[in-house]
């Protein structure tokens, strides 16, 4: 076989076999096809398609890259979640804790930042310290001892995808249904868990802009899932606007550690508790998720969930101290506000955009294995359907350089839409998938 057939194969719309598949998959991890043959046959896919057949062939053998965990002799359910990218989707950091408090043991890989939307394992690498390369008897021995653990893609779990990932991010491949299926899906099959939350963004801000899409994606996930012997329930929710107000990759971090304290944006909570409850619900802690939300606000409310944050970063070799002063997390050398050009209400921000910016500002990567900047991002101070007074605060931009945040500024004014008269609040959570 040869990779350049693959590519032509797919390029002309056809369907490739899953031996052709595996040979792509594992010829790319073990470095005998280069990156320039892998782009082609992303942006063949991307162009192109796959069949449901293709997309599910295509994942096992990204999944069977590496180790597949089996967990059951450390923890008899493990849970996990996973996001298919937004802006300002810093959910994990909250949810893995908020979780793993109530006993039920959270195992999770996770990415680092994609096209315009962050990643959870660069949000994690701005906590001074934190370990996200893990082996495979690294993840099993946190998870045995503190029922929580987040890595990054390794050599020993599905290194296909970390290869894959880090391709798609710098060459606009990012937005493929079957790519994304295929690198959420592998990476959940590798990791073990029992029972998955797939969180599944849809709009402006999300890699899927429509329902039909983001359901498309879901149901091709919830399906693979299902037929490894996994519980799996998708929720699709609005990425619009940004989630919370945070993003940029320490400002993040600051934003979970506030909700883990019971404040934080009150979308984010929301966003948090549904998630969170979906997956105390599918592992049967709670008999609906109306009451595996109750359960999982009164944890954030009373230092719970902070403590089980707080144990899991250290464990993970995170610097505790900032933790509890985020202020000495990353900081950007210039801070400035952004005010509201007219008295009006919010009708929309663009998340696309903020993610954008957020990336241009130095916290997301143009080329693979550009170094990110932890400190730099925006903070949103107005949702969709906010009444604002012209002078009052719109953005915080932090950066580091002058020409950046000139352009920053510009930028952020552009993605924001007006209306004078009243906007209603958008609903957050669009539908459940199970
Ligand atoms: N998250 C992933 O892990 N992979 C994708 O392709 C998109 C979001």
């Amino acid at each position: 076989m040869r990779a350049v057939d693959i590519i032509a194969k797919k390029r002309d719309g056809q369907e490739l076999t899953s031996d052709e598949l595996k040979f792509f998959v594992e010829g790319y991890t073990k470095g005998d096809i280069p990156d320039y043959q892998a782009s082609a046959w992303c942006m063949a896919v991307l162009l192109k398609g796959m069949t449901e057949a293709e997309a599910t062939a295509y994942t096992l053998h990204m999944a069977h890259s590496g180790d597949t965990l089996d967990l059951h002799h450390i923890a008899p359910f493990v849970v996990d979640k996973h996001s298919t990218g937004g802006v300002g989707d810093k959910t994990t950091l909250v949810v893995a804790p908020l979780v793993a408090c109530h006993g039920l043991p959270v195992g999770k890989m996770s990415g680092r930042g994609l096209g315009f939307s962050g990643g959870t394992v660069d949000k994690l690498e701005s906590i001074r310290g934190f370990n996200v390369s893990l082996t495979t008897e690294q993840f099993m021995a946190m998870l045995a001892q503190h029922g929580i653990v987040v890595s990054g893609q390794s050599a020993d779990l599905a290194p296909a995808d970390g290869k894959f990932y880090a391709l798609r991010d710098v060459t606009a491949t990012v937005e493929s249904l079957p790519l994304i299926a295929g690198s959420i899906m592998s990476k959940k099959i590798a990791a073990g868990a029992d029972a998955i939350v797939l969180d599944v963004k849809v709009g402006r801000g999300a890699f899927m802009r429509t329902l039909e899409e983001a359901e498309a994606l879901a149901h091709l996930m919830v399906k693979i899932g299902q037929g490894v012997g996994r519980k799996v329930a998708a929720v699709l929710s609005d990425m619009n606007q940004p989630l919370g107000a945070a993003v940029g990759n320490a400002l993040e971090v600051r934003e979970a550690i506030e909700t883990l304290h019971g404040d934080g944006p009150p979308d984010f909570r929301e966003h948090c508790l549904t998630i969170g409850g979906k997956m105390v619900e599918l592992a049967g802690k709670a008999g609906n998720l109306e009451a595996a939300k109750q359960l999982l606000a009164t944890s954030l409310d009373n230092g719970q969930a902070w403590e089980k944050f707080v144990e899991w970063i250290v464990a993970q070799g995170g610097d505790k101290n900032q933790l509890e002063n985020p202020d000495q997390l990353p900081t950007a050398s210039i801070v400035e506000t952004v005010n509201a050009p007219q008295s009006d209400y919010i009708a929309g921000i663009d998340a696309a955009e903020v993610g954008k910016t957020g990336v241009e500002l130095g916290g997301g990567r143009q080329k693979k294995g550009d170094p990110i900047d932890y400190s730099v991002g925006i903070i949103c101070h107005a949702k969709v359907g906010s009444q604002l007074t012209a002078g009052t605060p719109l953005f915080t931009i932090h950066a580091n350089d002058r020409n950046k945040l000139d352009t920053a500024r510009q930028r952020l004014l552009e993605a924001v839409t007006w209306n004078a008269s009243p906007v209603p609040t958008p609903p957050h959570t669009l539908k459940i998938i199970e």
